[in-house]
């Protein structure tokens, strides 16, 4: 139900919030590809093909205009790119030849952009990779001919709340400053998406069923905590959501510290990032970067020295990082890497296992990641994801020490691994769990998947018997343990995940304070004894 003020009694809807905050705004629908109509007889030839010339200018001046809002960087970059291609004369000279062939205006935009197409794929390499970015652009010329909302992320010039059926993590990547919630129909709360949200600090909400049947304009709330959407507000209880969302980030900022129990017992706190940008005060570290947030929208390898770059970038300003290798895969593609599709993508050569059929990308990183390090002296600390037997953590190890890194760890995210931990741990110096796929293949249930929330829910005793194995062959060991998946993040999880003996607890900076005040109300010895009520 909507919070009472939000709306009229019982106006509202209800996914699962994941990203805490609250936000009030006008609804804009990311609008689907249009779809061709029936080809129509023509009657005023020049008039489709002044159609034609109006709908390639409003693509590119909706492109140019959605730059000046990305405010530079990669996505500014890319957007400027697809503008200047909107705006190539030999396209539109294309489309006015189809158009003088007989064709209407739609579908001589469908031709002249399936024509460039064609041939931008017979190129082959890096051109025959950006074919894809004509098919968005065609989409969106002829819904711009058709008089339909623009396919793709909105840019209406003023803030307001994203409805999706779902959004890939490019999307949710590039989104503009305007963007102020989320709210999509699909995604779980271990998504991506949801990640990325979170990273920003955004409210979303996901999951959230008749979203996409609100109209463009509609005024709604979003509580990311709650997963509340009030719907039809007025303008006071807009006002009063803002207002309490500014209160509570307020009183959340002025906490500081480092992570203790209430009676001293230190827990670090840490930050998940998947770039600079999402570094913010206020934690002791980061605990997981994310390196393939980097590249997500690239369709070359990024080259030693960018990574360099990169990596400097974050190892310069934070002082202890834990630098995850590409996670390509599943939920994640990476297209530079140029894997075939397969059958069941979060079964196959995802994560670590990128390196058995390409080995030099995991050479390149790390010696990026190394030269990174000595450049800037940074406590840099690195890991494998979905790391699952002994040898692989074993052989990852070898190759970051051969390169001077002194902290090697693995992610556990797969069940055989921590069953395994203590012999993992014979490998490498410090394991991360990473709840979120370690609950996937633990319950066999796709993280993405809006139905099967209750089985991805990390307070699932058998997740936390796995995290307890761990811990204790950290313990055992004298080694770190920490987490690093979503569920670190979770205020009221927190002190079970101590009570079983994990070390650190790595999430969005947005999770840090409270996790941070929940902790410090409880003992060690309350915590285990939640964590033994909870197991
Ligand atoms: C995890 O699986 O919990 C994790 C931290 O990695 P990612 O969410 O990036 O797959
Ligand atoms: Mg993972």
């Amino acid at each position: 139900m909507a919070d009472p003020g939000d709306g009229p009694p019982g106006a509202g809807l209800a996914g699962l919030g994941v990203s805490q905050g609250r936000a009030a705004g006008p609804v804009i629908r990311m609008a689907p590809p249009p779809v061709l109509p029936s080809p129509r007889q023509v009657a005023d030839p020049a008039a489709e093909a002044a159609a034609v010339v109006k709908a390639l200018e409003s693509v590119t001046a909706d492109l140019r205009q959605r730059v000046v809002l990305a405010g530079g960087g990669d996505a500014a970059e890319i957007l400027d790119a697809l503008a200047m291609i909107a705006d190539d004369p030999m396209l539109r000279e294309d489309a006015e030849a189809a158009v003088r062939d007989g064709l209407d205006a739609p579908h001589a935009l469908d031709a002249a952009f399936t024509h460039h197409r064609e041939t931008l794929a017979a190129l082959g390499g890096y051109l025959a990779e950006r074919a894809a970015d004509l098919d968005d652009l065609k989409h969106r010329a002829i819904a711009a001919c058709l008089g339909l909302p623009m396919p793709g992320i909105p840019a209406p010039g003023h803030p307001y709340i994203l409805v999706a059926e779902d959004l890939s993590p490019a999307d949710t990547a590039g989104l503009g400053a305007d963007v102020v919630a989320l709210v999509t129909e699909k995604g779980g709360p271990t998504s991506h998406t949801a990640i990325l949200a979170r990273g920003r600090g955004l409210p979303a909400v996901v999951a959230c069923m008749g979203i996409t049947d609100l109209a463009d304009g509609t005024v709604i709330s979003v509580d990311g905590k709650t997963g509340q959407v009030g719907v039809g507000l007025t303008d006071d209880a807009v006002a009063q959501v803002r207002r309490s969302d500014r209160e509570e980030r307020e009183r959340l900022a002025n906490s500081s510290g480092p992570g203790r129990t209430a009676d001293g017992h230190p827990v670090k706190l840490l930050l998940n990032i998947g770039s600079a940008d999402d570094l913010r005060p206020g934690a002791e570290g980061v605990g997981l970067f994310r390196t393939e947030f980097l590249f997500l929208d690239r369709k070359q390898e990024p080259s030693f020295e960018e990574q360099v770059a990169a990596y400097t970038e974050v190892f310069a300003r934070a002082g202890t990082v834990v630098v995850r290798t590409l996670d390509a895969g599943t939920d994640k593609p990476l297209p530079f890497l140029g894997l075939p599709p397969e059958p069941n993508p979060a079964l196959g050569i995802r994560g670590l296992r990128v390196d058995r059929v390409l080995p030099a990308v995991l050479d390149t990183q790390l010696d990026a990641i190394a030269e990174a390090a000595r450049s800037t002296g940074a406590d840099a600390w690195v890991m494998a994801p979905m790391v699952t037997t002994p040898a692989e953590a074993a052989g990852f190890a070898r190759r970051a020490r051969a390169r001077g890194l002194t902290r090697v760890g693995a992610m556990v995210e797969v069940p055989a691994a921590a069953l395994l931990a203590d012999r993992l741990l014979a490998e490498v110096d410090f394991l991360s769990i990473g709840t979120n796929d370690l609950s996937q293949y633990t319950f066999a249930a796709d993280r993405q998947h809006p139905g099967l929330a209750d089985l991805l829910d990390p307070w699932q005793p058998a997740l936390l018997k796995l995290i307890a194995a761990c811990a204790d062959a950290g313990r055992a060991a004298g080694k770190p343990v920490g987490v690093c998946g979503e569920a670190a993040g979770d205020p009221r999880l927190a002190p079970v995940l101590v009570g079983l003996g994990v070390t650190s607890l790595s999430m969005a900076a947005v999770c840090v304070p409270s996790v941070r005040e929940e902790l410090s109300q409880h003992t060690l010895e309350e915590c285990r004894e939640l964590a033994a009520l909870a197991r």
